[in-house]
């Protein structure tokens, strides 16, 4: 399908994304918050089971990292909060209720700024709340009939929701906001935001109005996408779907729609004639809780240095173009890897030579297996980077010799200069060396000298790669380029 998309309407999109906090324990118990790769049902306890007349204890650490959260947003920390009942029926809600935050959450606005072609906009935040993760339900068919089966573990793992006001306005912005909303998450190292894992999920809400018109258009709910691939594809699909609803004079029915990865199209999975009611009410079992303003300045004082920040100052302090600086500071163990390895080579000025590094050959061994890799992730370290640098910048090896030995560090995790002695790759300057191997390829080719000396210039360089070849890459490449030069030159 590839209806043209009109320009006649405009697209609203807001995101509610939930995200699974890195605590040691649950929400409102003590059992071991981290499930993943743990037998169904071994961290549970009849809090979290939902046994009656239990009582749920509020987990602090939760609460500061929601408000921490909320601080590196720009959200406003209320002076008081609490919790609520929200209620509704499913077979993975263990008690019938998933204790949650209505009308007082922890943090009211903030903003996320996202950055599209070079382009700066900014996106509201509504809210963030802090609540609990439901139970899983597994779904079986390897028998007779399909059936589910209820692993506890997940149920009662803090879940903090953030939702955004209705401000994006295409596929590729909402991927950018999750993005950049992810990235913030673990510089934060308040989440894994692990996709996979399913510690970062989002539902994408999108209608279409006239444009000019105020009130919003009716929305389609998107659930089920697991990649930020996913949500743009899915945005677009809907962007042409609506469309095309309202071109004809129809109307677009309010529902849920699943995304499918396969066809690329989303389908109707409920309407909302089955949503239900939630009868919040404030949780009688947990007191409201009072934000101390001391409290929250000390989690302020603790906020690290956000991506756009980082991004600003590498550009500055290292001479790095936006381009550089940004894939530097995609995550925080890159930007402080490639930092470190600028102290140890001990002169700011010399960032970009590690940069280049870190983006070009590194990068393309660390991503020779795909997925997401640091460095810590191979035997390299930062020291292996800085003594690269300095071997090319004293002229012990040439600039090829130290992609080979670059290759080698990597296999073996040896260092640098080990390798460099150990087989034998030290840049030959000796000028006399050099002079006698131009003289040798001078004479083996006198086509290209006839070239060169015709005023084809560019011969020099074949020239050049002779004696590179004859010595082995080791000879400095501009010596060699002098040394054919004097004699071509000199005989003409
Ligand atoms: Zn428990």
């Amino acid at each position: 399908m590839t209806t043209a998309i009109r320009t006649d309407y405009e697209i609203v999109v807001g995101v509610e994304v939930h995200c699974q906090l890195k605590t040691r324990s649950k929400m409102f118990c003590s059992c071991e918050r981290d499930y993943f790769d743990t037998p169904p049902n071994t961290h549970v306890c009849p809090v979290c089971l939902g046994a009656p007349g239990v009582l749920p204890v509020i987990n602090r650490q939760a609460v500061r990292l929601t408000i921490l959260t909320g601080l590196a947003m720009g959200c406003e920390i209320p002076a008081e909060s609490k919790f609520d009942r929200k209620n509704y029926p499913y077979p993975d809600l263990v008690k019938g209720y998933q204790i949650s935050q209505f009308d007082q959450p922890l943090c009211m606005g903030g903003i996320v700024e996202i950055e599209l072609d070079g382009v700066t906009k900014t996106i509201r935040l509504e809210r963030i709340h802090l609540e609990e993760d439901t139970a899983r339900l597994l779904h079986r068919d390897d028998g007779a009939e399909p059936y589910s089966l209820l692993d506890v573990n997940r149920s009662g793992v803090p879940l903090m929701e953030m939702v955004s006001q209705p401000d994006l306005r295409s596929g590729a912005e909402t991927a950018a906001f999750l993005r950049k909303l992810r990235q913030t998450l673990r510089y934060l190292d308040v989440s894994d935001a692990d996709m996979d894992k399913g510690s970062f999920r989002f539902d994408v809400n999108i209608s279409l109005r006239p444009v000019g018109q105020e009130t919003l258009g009716t929305k389609v709910e998107l659930k089920n996408m697991n990649s930020f691939r996913s949500a743009q594809r899915a945005v677009e699909f809907e962007v042409e779907r609506q469309t095309a609803i309202l071109d004809s004079g129809g109307r677009v029915v309010q529902e849920t729609r699943g995304y499918v990865d396969a066809t690329g199209e989303t389908a109707s999975q409920r309407s909302k004639e089955e949503a239900h009611d939630y009868r919040y009410f404030p949780e009688p079992d947990l007191p409201p809780l009072r934000i101390a303003r001391e409290e929250v300045a000390a989690l302020r004082a603790t906020l690290p240095e956000l991506p756009d920040a980082k991004r600003a100052r590498f550009q500055q302090k290292y001479g790095l173009t936006p381009d550089e600086a940004a894939a530097l500071a995609e995550t925080r163990e890159r930007a402080d890897a490639f930092e470190q390895a600028v102290r140890l080579v001990g002169d700011a000025a010399r960032g970009r030579a590690v940069a280049h590094w870190f983006m070009g050959d590194v990068a393309r061994l660390l991503h020779a297996g795909e997925g997401e890799v640091e460095l810590s992730d191979s035997r390299l370290t930062p020291g292996h980077i800085a003594e690269l640098v300095r071997l090319v910048e004293d002229r012990t090896v040439t600039a090829n010799t130290a992609k080979e030995v670059l290759e080698a560090a990597f296999e073996s995790g040896e260092m640098p200069s080990a390798i460099v002695e150990a087989r034998g790759l030290r840049q030959v300057n000796d000028a006399g060396a050099i002079d006698d191997v131009a003289r040798r390829v001078i004479e083996a080719n006198a086509k290209a000298v006839d070239d060169y000396r015709g005023g084809k210039d560019s011969a020099i360089k074949f020239l050049v790669g002779q004696v590179m070849r004859e010595m082995r890459g080791r000879a400095n490449p501009q010596s060699a380029t002098d040394a054919l030069r004097a004699h071509l030159d000199g005989d003409a």
